[in-house]
């Protein structure tokens, strides 16, 4: 095998200081990362470079054997994750730019940090609700077929009363490390155990309703709150009521509300809308009309001389702002009847005003 230079594929001299070699490779892994589109060959050769230069003790083994050392290297880590905080490493700064040291890697998940915990699956159902609902708020019984945590053991997966033994594998820490001694020095490596899959621990005598599992597929009957003023198409969100997961987090449930349309209200922002046909007479006149809100009747007072098209606002009877104490108004659009059948002597009237 041809011997690799860890200096060119880096593209720094050889008496570059290690700072320069960390940003040359940060630099570098970020131009070639296969998540943004880079050669993985090319990704994982820099990274080789890096894991021999961008620790100065290792460097100088390099420096000081060359190729041999790539050699000594492969057989030092064959099989093992390669650990980088035992190098030195800057986990915090690349966690920033990849999102987690796993991705660069190709790590298996470090057990009891909490970043690769299992978590059940987020379910999303509509729930459709009439508009006077949606405007004062509503709850509202809804039955799930999901996956739940099991009622009988309580997500433990043991008969209750019967206690638990230790995996064999892993001896009940959930994660295994695996010391390779290598060139320069042993390196730790710690994965998650393959056998209980991080868990730890086996029921001594699993439960009879999950049969050891934790989690059993059931119909679940939630009673949720609609909040009063959620719009259409607004969504509402359960933490801890979507799938369970064993050893892990449940998922989240998310709501979203589908608002029926009214026959006679229109929602605008938080203001709601209607139109009211008024006679002629109390147009003219003025008067008093019953109004039809999300209130129930209102009096809305019509004044004299009332033109169609007029709109009224009647304050305070439109969508609460959702999470505060506001409310929105609302309009009324008057429409004036004309009356279909006048008698001579309503018509004479007319003709009469009009002059
Ligand atoms: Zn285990
Ligand atoms: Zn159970």
């Amino acid at each position: 095998m041809a011997h690799k230079d860890y200096y060119d594929i880096l593209g720094v001299s050889r008496s570059a200081s290690q700072q320069e070699i960390k940003e040359a490779f940060r630099k570098k892994a970020m131009e070639h990362h296969p998540d943004r589109g880079g050669d993985a060959a090319k990704f994982k050769e820099i990274n080789e470079a890096y894991q021999a230069l961008g620790d100065a003790q290792t460097r100088a083994q390099y420096d000081q054997y060359g190729s041999s050392f790539e050699q000594l290297r492969r057989q030092g880590f064959q099989g093992a994750g390669f650990d980088p905080r035992e190098m030195g490493f800057d986990i915090g700064d690349l966690s920033d730019l990849f999102g987690g040291l796993g991705d660069i890697f190709g790590f298996s998940a470090r057990g009891g940090q909490g970043r690769r915990e299992a978590r059940g699956r987020d379910i999303e159902i509509e729930v459709g609700v009439p508009f006077e609902e949606a405007v004062h708020g509503a709850t509202r019984e809804i039955e799930l077929e999901k996956i739940n945590q099991c009622a009988r053991c309580g997500g433990s997966g043991a008969e209750p009363g019967s206690g638990f033994k230790n995996c064999p594998t892993c001896g009940g820490a959930g994660k295994v490390s695996k010391m390779t001694h290598s060139f320069f020095g042993a390196i730790q490596t710690v994965t998650t155990c393959a056998s209980c899959h991080g868990i730890g621990k086996y029921p001594e005598k699993e439960c009879g309703s999950c049969h050891g599992k934790g989690v059993a597929r059931g119909k679940r009957v939630l009673k949720i709150k609609i909040p009063g003023g959620i719009d259409d198409g607004g969504t509402i969100r359960f933490a801890g009521e979507g799938e369970a997961v064993r050893g892990g987090k449940p998922g989240d449930l998310y709501v979203q509300v589908r608002v029926k349309a009214h026959k006679d209200f229109e929602r605008r922002g938080n203001d709601i809308w209607s139109r009211a046909v008024i006679a002629f007479k109390t147009a003219a006149l003025g008067g008093v009309v019953d109004i039809p809100t999300v209130d129930g009747l209102k009096e809305l007072k019509i004044p004299a001389s009332t033109q169609s098209g007029t709109v009224i606002k009647m304050k305070g009877l439109g969508v609460p702002h959702l999470g505060s104490g506001g409310r929105g108004d609302h309009f009324v659009e008057i429409h004036i009847k004309v009356p279909e059948h006048l008698s001579r002597q309503q018509k004479k009237m007319l003709e009469d005003f009009e002059e």
